[in-house]
């Protein structure tokens, strides 16, 4: 399986890293040996001194398809969970600044921590998801996709144009405003319309 990541789709995100609003997705991938399951801790690495949470919806892709057309897009997913994108701003922004491609920011082990998977038919409107992070019993990031520049649609379109999108593939549709760093010994707690997904702790 594969795991794809959506860059810069909430506008208010986007001003926060300075960053301009895309006209089309910005995707990038990690590897399947950077999930983070079973609420698991994340053992935070020697490698960075920055390390950044980023609460995202993630989709669940459940068949296989290629080149999807939008309007049928809604049927290529049935299940949502919410996860954290785990970036190491000060290596990004050192491979930035270089021109050089993100990997070692973004796709190292326990990068992309997923909760519990719900279905979609079971919330209340489906375009408009409610979702939040709570670090140390503080609420930091909160969004609602209904905000996004992109809608799942459109991601799905978007990304099959290029690769196949297989069964178990995930998609995380990226962050809404409040990314910031996290350290040995915060308890992350992550919910989607008010039920927790996903609870766990830095080591
Ligand atoms: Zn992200």
């Amino acid at each position: 399986m594969k795991i794809i990541c959506i860059g810069r789709n909430y506008v208010d995100h986007a001003k926060e890293l300075s960053n301009p609003v895309p006209v089309r997705p910005v995707f990038f991938m990690k590897p399947d040996s950077s999930l983070l399951i079973n609420n698991n801790p994340f053992f935070y690495p020697g490698f960075s001194k920055e390390i950044h949470y980023e609460t995202e919806i993630v989709l669940k892709i459940s068949r296989l398809g290629k080149s999807i057309q939008k309007q049928f897009a809604h049927r290529y997913y049935n299940e949502i969970g919410v996860g954290i994108d785990f970036t190491a701003r000060d290596l990004q922004n050192q491979c930035k600044k270089e021109g050089h491609p993100w990997e070692i920011a973004k796709a190292f082990d326990q990068s992309a921590v997923i909760g519990r998977f719900i279905s979609l038919s079971s919330l209340p409107d489906p375009r408009a998801i409610s979702f939040q992070l709570e670090l140390n019993g503080n609420t930091v990031q909160k969004g609602n996709t209904k905000d996004m520049i992109f809608s799942f649609e459109d991601l799905i379109s978007y990304v099959s144009d290029y690769m196949t999108l297989k069964t178990g593939d995930l998609i995380y549709t990226g962050t809404p405003a409040g990314v910031g760093p996290v350290n040995i010994g915060d308890h992350l707690v992550s919910s989607v319309e008010g039920q927790v997904l996903l609870d766990f702790w830095v080591k």
